[in-house]
């Protein structure tokens, strides 16, 4: 890659939201430079490898990790340019409309148009703001879950309200040897069923949070909580607590490009994920609109939408969408390969029924 090559689109992380949109971007035939700031690419993916999603369409049952593996493989079906490793800190436009992207090296990217699939910013873990609390990282106080069979026969306290909480607790329920859920109000996010499949399998305290915690060195040994509105005090024994208070927000680049956001620092999209500033598209959970679904499924959706509209920004002529993927020249070698190998399939079962 040369570095002061001029790409159609840049795209900034790479998540779901950023990694289909580089797939859709090549059935566009558009030039594009994926950029993360991670050495991974996956985005908040990477923060749950073991759980299983069960809700993006079409897919059976799938643990993040593969269905990172999946999201990887699909986006370099048209060998896009992509970098790991950079902080996008600066985007600027030039006078004659062009976009530069400065990161955090000094280096500069050079784009005719800019996707924003950032997320929440770099995600970093919001800590439990507790004096002293960090020594117990090393040991036993995760904001993260990684690996759930490390927690097998704990005693685990999980710390927030939110869905990857919600999750957390009732992917541990039956690997655990007890879950405590501990939260500062009542209500929980995530969907109802999870809630309430959740409230019906651990022990529930709210609107509770963690007051202490106490341990020799780096190992965190009882927990204590206080009732948010009353003197109430609980100590419980514990092996292992569970931070999950959500993820800090880096939205300082995004005010500095001019972009419009909400109250709570997201940005505002047009219905084709268009921001104020024109040439700059968004995608996934760094967008807010009306019709918000703050899911993988809902990155995918406004992907392939912000990568039309970036089709269209700098071809008005061009059509709105990609014709049906069945249809792409690319594909037409792959596609026969794919049904003689479904054909293999059939004969196969079939065989094993008789
Ligand atoms: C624990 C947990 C469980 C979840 N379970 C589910 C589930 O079962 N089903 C479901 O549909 N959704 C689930 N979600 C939500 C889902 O993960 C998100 O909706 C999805 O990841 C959003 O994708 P995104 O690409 O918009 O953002 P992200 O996944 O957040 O990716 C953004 C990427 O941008 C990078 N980035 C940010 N700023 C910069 C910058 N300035 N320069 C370079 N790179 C940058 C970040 O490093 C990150 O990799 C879950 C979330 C969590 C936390």
């Amino acid at each position: 890659m040369q570095q002061n090559e001029m790409y159609d689109l840049t795209i900034i992380g790479a998540g779901p939201a950023g990694l289909y949109s580089t797939f859709y971007a090549g059935m566009r035939d558009l030039k594009v430079k994926l950029i993360e700031y991670n050495s991974e690419l996956g985005g908040k993916i990477l923060f749950y490898p073991e759980k299983i999603i069960w809700d993006v369409g079409g897919m059976p049952p799938t643990p993040g990790a593969t269905l990172i593996d999946q999201l990887v493989n699909q986006a370099n079906t048209f060998d896009p340019t992509i970098c790991t490793n950079e902080h996008i800190e600066k985007m600027v436009r030039e006078p004659d409309g062009m976009f530069t992207l400065f990161n955090d090296k000094g280096e500069k990217h050079y784009s005719k148009t800019v996707l924003l699939a950032s997320g929440h910013g770099i995600p970093v873990m919001q800590k439990l703001e507790l004096e002293g609390a960090d020594r117990f990282e090393v040991a036993n106080l995760h904001y993260t879950v990684t690996q759930i069979e490390s927690f097998r026969d704990k005693r685990v306290l999980i710390s927030g309200g939110g869905n990857a909480a919600v999750d957390w607790a009732n992917e541990l329920v039956g690997v655990a040897k007890e879950v405590i859920v501990c939260h500062r109000r009542h209500d929980f996010g995530g969907h109802e069923k999870n809630v309430a499949h959740m409230k019906s399998k651990v022990e529930l305290r709210t609107p509770f949070q963690i007051k202490e915690l106490h341990g020799e060195r780096t190992s965190i040994d009882s927990v204590t909580l206080s009732h948010c509105d009353s003197e109430l005090e609980e100590r419980f024994d514990i092996d292992a607590v569970i931070v999950n208070h959500g993820m800090k927000m880096d939205g300082c680049f995004l005010m500095e490009a001019g972009l419009e956001l909400e109250a709570d620092g997201f940005v505002r999209v047009s219905p084709c994920m268009e921001t104020s500033q024109p040439g700059i598209f968004a995608a996934g959970d760094v967008t807010r609109h009306a019709g918000k679904l703050q899911l993988i499924s809902g990155a995918f959706v406004e992907g392939a939408t912000a990568v039309n509209g970036v089709k269209q920004y700098l071809d008005p002529a061009a059509t709105k969408q990609a014709f049906v993927s069945s249809h792409n020249e690319k594909f037409k070698q792959r596609n026969q390969e794919i049904k003689i190998e479904h054909k293999h399939k059939d004969k196969r079962k079939k065989l094993e029924f008789t």
